[in-house]
C-alpha cells in the first residue's frame, strides 16, 4: 500500500506460479485457485461529526472456503485497494492450510484513515461494513478478525450490528474480540509471540542461542510489540525498531545499540504503534531514516509493518551479519528481493507461516466462542506454540529434503492441502 505501483495482487499470484509449477498442477486447479472465489465491493454512507455524509469504499474478497469457512482481518487503511485485499485473502488460505486449521481464506477493509476519525465516525464505518455484508458472512462462511488499524473495539461494534440483524447471539462471527466479551486471551499476542516461535525454532536449526543474536524490527504496532516482548524474554537483544510518522508523513527508524527498552517506549507510543519522535529523541534513542532499520548488523530482521518493504532497490544493504528474515507483516519482501536472500542462503521465515499465530489464535477464539466455553492463557499459549512449531518443522524439513527454499517449501505444503481438498470435494 506504501507504494502505489506496487500490487500485491501480481506478487501473490507470481508466487502462487511458481509453486503451482513445481507441483505441476493442472489447469483447472491454477485458474480456480489463481483468483478469489467470490469478491465484494460496497459503499458506506457515513455522516459525519460535522453533518456532511461522507461515502467510504469497503470490501471483502473471499479467496478459497474448501477447507472451511473463510477467515481473515480486515483493514483500514487510506491507501487499500482491492488488489491488496484480494492478495491478503490468498496469503491468509495458505496461512490456514500451512499450520492446518480447518479454514479458508478472506480479507477485507476500507479505505480511511483512522487517525482522522471520531469514534462515533469509526463506529459507524464498522457498522455500515457490516450491513452492507452480512448476508454473506457468518460463523459457518466467512469470519472476519482485526487487521491494521482495527481493533477489539471495532469487532465488538460489528458484531453487535450482526446480532441485531440477525436477531441472536452469534459470538463465533467474528474474532479479535474484547477478552470480556467472547475474546480469546493470548489472542492479543499471538501473531507476535508466533513469530518468536519460529524464530526459536530457526536459532535452534542453525545452532545458535537465542540470547547470542540482536535484531531490528519495522514496525512497532500489535505484531512487533510481542514479538519485541518474547524475544528479549527468551534473550535476544533488539536495538533497532521503525514506524511510522503521522505528522511527518515519513517513517522513521529508532536505535539504541545497547538494547531498546520496550516498556520505555511503549509509554511514548500512540496506539497506531507511531512513536512519538521527540520523547524518543530525549530518551537518547537515535533518530534515522525510516529504511535504516533494514542495514543494521543484526543477526535477525523482523519486517513487521506492511507489504513491500525489502524489494529489488533494497535487498543489497541487508548486513552479511543477518541469518534469519522473519517476516511478521503480510507480503513485506518483493519475488526480487527473495532471489537475492535465497542466494544468499539467508534463513527466510515466510509470513504466512511466521505470522500464522494470529490466526491461530483466532481459530481458537471461534472454537471457545462457539461452545462458550473459554481456555486460560497457558493453554490458549500451549496449543498456540504446538501448532506452530510442527508447522515449522514440517516447512523446514521439506525445504531441506527437497533444498526448497523456505517460503517455497511452505507454500508447495499449503497449496498441496488446498488442491487436494478441491480435489476430493469434486471441485476440480
Ligand atoms: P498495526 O497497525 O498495529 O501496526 C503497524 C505498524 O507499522 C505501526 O507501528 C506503524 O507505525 C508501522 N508502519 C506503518 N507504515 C510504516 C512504514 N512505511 N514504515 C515503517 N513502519 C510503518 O498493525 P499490526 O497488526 O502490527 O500488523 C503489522 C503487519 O502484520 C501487517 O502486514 C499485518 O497484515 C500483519 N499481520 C497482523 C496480524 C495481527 O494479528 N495483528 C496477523 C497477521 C499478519
Amino acid at each position: 500500500m506504501a507504494d502505489q505501483s506496487f500490487n500485491a495482487f501480481e506478487m501473490a499470484q507470481a508466487q502462487f506460479d511458481k509453486v503451482a509449477d513445481l507441483l505441476d498442477l493442472d489447469k483447472g486447479t491454477r485458474d480456480l485457485l489463481r483468483f478469489p472465489t467470490r469478491e465484494y465491493m460496497f459503499s458506506i454512507p457515513v455522516r459525519m461529526d460535522e453533518g456532511q455524509v461522507n461515502i467510504f469504499r469497503g470490501f471483502r474478497v473471499q479467496h478459497n472456503d474448501v477447507r472451511g469457512p473463510s477467515k481473515g482481518g480486515i483493514r483500514f487503511h487510506p491507501l487499500e485497494t482491492i488488489d491488496t485485499v484480494r492478495a491478503l485473502s490468498m496469503w491468509m488460505t495458505w496461512k490456514c492450510a500451512v499450520v492446518d486449521i480447518p479454514l479458508g481464506g478472506s480479507k477485507g477493509g476500507v479505505v480511511c484513515d483512522p487517525h482522522n476519525l471520531s469514534n462515533r465516525e469509526l463506529e459507524q464505518i464498522c457498522r455500515g461494513w457490516i450491513r452492507q455484508i452480512a448476508r454473506d458472512i457468518g460463523p459457518l462462511r466467512d469470519v472476519p478478525a482485526p487487521d491494521i488499524m482495527t481493533s477489539p473495539q471495532h469487532m465488538l461494534w460489528m458484531l453487535d450490528e450482526y446480532e441485531a440483524i440477525m436477531g441472536a447471539k452469534y459470538p463465533g462471527l467474528i474474532t479479535g474480540k474484547p477478552v470480556s466479551l467472547g475474546g480469546s486471551l493470548g489472542r492479543v499476542e499471538a501473531t507476535g509471540f508466533g513469530v518468536v516461535y519460529t524464530v526459536r525454532e530457526a536459532l535452534k536449526e542453525l545452532g545458535i542461542p537465542p540470547e547470542n543474536t540482536v535484531a531490528s524490527v519495522q514496525g512497532f504496532g500489535n505484531v512487533a510489540q510481542y514479538a519485541i516482548r518474547l524475544y528479549q524474554q527468551i534473550g535476544g537483544k533488539v536495538i533497532c525498531v521503525s514506524c511510522w510518522d503521522q505528522n511527518d508523513q515519513i517513517s522513521y527508524t529508532y536505535r539504541k545499540t545497547d538494547g531498546i527498552n520496550l516498556d520505555e517506549l511503549l509509554n511514548i507510543t500512540d496506539r497506531f504503534g507511531g512513536i512519538n519522535k521527540s520523547k524518543a529523541s530525549d530518551l537518547w534513542y537515535d533518530v534515522l531514516p525510516g529504511d535504516a532499520w533494514l542495514e543494521q548488523d543484526v543477526d535477525i530482521l523482523i519486517p513487521a509493518a506492511l507489504e513491500n518493504q525489502i524489494t529489488g532497490v533494497n535487498v543489497e544493504k541487508i548486513s552479511k551479519q543477518v541469518k534469519i528474515i522473519a517476516e511478521g507483516a503480510n507480503g513485506p519482501t518483493t519475488p526480487e528481493a527473495d532471489k537475492v536472500i535465497a542466494e544468499r542462503n539467508i534463513f527466510l521465515i515466510p509470513d504466512f507461516l511466521a505470522n500464522a499465530g494470529g490466526v491461530t489464535c483466532s481459530y481458537f477464539e471461534q472454537v471457545q466462542s462457539n461452545m462458550n466455553y473459554y481456555w486460560d492463557l497457558d493453554e490458549v499459549l500451549g496449543k498456540l506454540d504446538m501448532k506452530m512449531t510442527s508447522a515449522f518443522i514440517a516447512v523446514s524439513d521439506l525445504a531441506r529434503k527437497k533444498k526448497l527454499f523456505m517460503r517455497d517449501a511452505a507454500y508447495v505444503i499449503a497449496i498441496s492441502r488446498v488442491a487436494q481438498a478441491c480435489k476430493d470435494r469434486g471441485w476440480v
